[in-house]
This record gives structure tokens, sequence and C-alpha cells, in this order.
């Protein structure tokens, strides 16, 4: 049994190690968040781009869009963690737009790391077609919903098409302070944010590299 000097030195630890938790937590963030290109970088960056597009074509033709969000630790913006969102609803592929409501993955509301030191630096989606489904849309491009989505959370987004990834939105994430999930909360999607003449960049790295 422990002595009643053990307990309490036990409990002052205790207290002591949420208080440091408490006051680190509250401190603002000295990491540089990671840009699309140190994310588009990693291995198991890549690997979460190429798994999500892979699920989102069925062998029996149907498709679905497969999303998620990609965190880094205010203390250390190498430490990543990937969580995948639910896929959209099993469509089949439409040859004049691939977009159709029911297959769309929703990325809102984030589901969020256990850890309270993780921020989101970016979400991802698929826009499945491929040429062997009968349909050709390679690369198929962001859609203005997903600009404006994006602008409004202020954090990067990719969209893996079927040869390339696009991304969208800012460089990177301003700070690793903020809300956990998007920089600036989102609550709906919306094409009201999209900038006068944006245009997504169409990234060299490919899903099939
Ligand atoms: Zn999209």
């Amino acid at each position: 049994m422990a002595s009643n000097a053990q307990v309490c030195w036990n409990v002052f630890l205790g207290a002591f190690v949420l208080l440091t938790s408490a006051i680190r937590q509250s401190l603002p963030s000295t990491v540089t968040p990671p840009s699309v290109t140190d994310l588009l970088g990693r291995s198991d960056v890549q690997a979460a781009f190429r798994q999500a597009y892979s699920d989102s074509i069925w062998p029996n033709g149907l498709i679905q869009e497969q999303g998620g969000w990609i965190y880094a630790n205010r203390f250390d913006a190498t430490d990543i963690v990937i969580i995948r969102a639910s896929g959209g609803q099993l469509a089949l592929p439409v040859a004049s737009d691939n977009l159709q409501g029911n297959l769309v993955v929703s990325l809102l509301p984030p589901a969020l790391p256990s850890s309270y030191n993780y921020r989101m630096v970016a979400d991802f989606h698929t826009h499945p077609a491929h040429t062997s489904n009968g349909i050709a849309l390679p690369d198929d491009p962001p859609s203005l919903v997903d600009i404006g989505a994006i602008f409004a959370g202020q954090t990067p987004g990719f969209v893996i098409a079927s040869e390339h990834t696009w991304t969208v939105g800012p460089n990177s994430r301003a700070t690793m302070d903020g809300p956990r999930g998007y920089a600036v909360t989102v609550d709906a999607l919306t094409e009201a944010n999209v900038p006068q003449g944006y245009a997504p960049v169409l990234q060299g790295w490919t899903v099939s590299d």
C-alpha cells in the first residue's frame, strides 16, 4: 500500500503534468505550418492519396469520392496524422459530368485527432474518373464549390484526379494556432469565396507514379 507521502507526491506530480500540459497548449505555436509542397513530398501523404483514389474506383464500375484531412502537431510540424472521411455513395460514372451529388464525400464537419495538439493543415478528396470506366475525364478539376469551401476554411486542399493532383487555396495554413479543424470554421459548402480569376494548380505529382 502506498504511503501518504507517496500518494501526496503522486497527486502533486499529476497536477504538475496537467498544469504544464495546459500551459503548453495555451502558448502560441512557434512551428511553421507545412506547405502543400512539404505535404506532397511525404511518402505517407502520397500513400494516403493513392489509397483514397484506389478506394474510389470499384471493380464493378461504380465510383465514389473518398477524402479526409491532414493534421500536424503544433510543436512538431513533421508529426502528421491523416484521417479518412466516410466515402460518398456509390454511383455510376456519367460521361459528361462525374460529379453527381450522391457520390460526393462530405468533409464537414472534420473528424479531429484525439490529441488537442494537432491542427488541420490540409484536406483532400478524390475526383474518381478513369478511362477504364469507359469515360475520359482526365484530371477532372476542382469544382467551384470545392474552391469556395477551401478558401472559406483558409486551409489548403488537394483534389486527387485520375492523372494528377490539384492544389487549391493558400500554400499553407497561416499559423498552427486557432481552431483544430479548418483555420477558419466552415459551416457549409459555398461558392461565395472563390477569388476573382482564381485557378487551382495542377501538380506534377501523379497517382500512377
Ligand atoms: Zn470536388
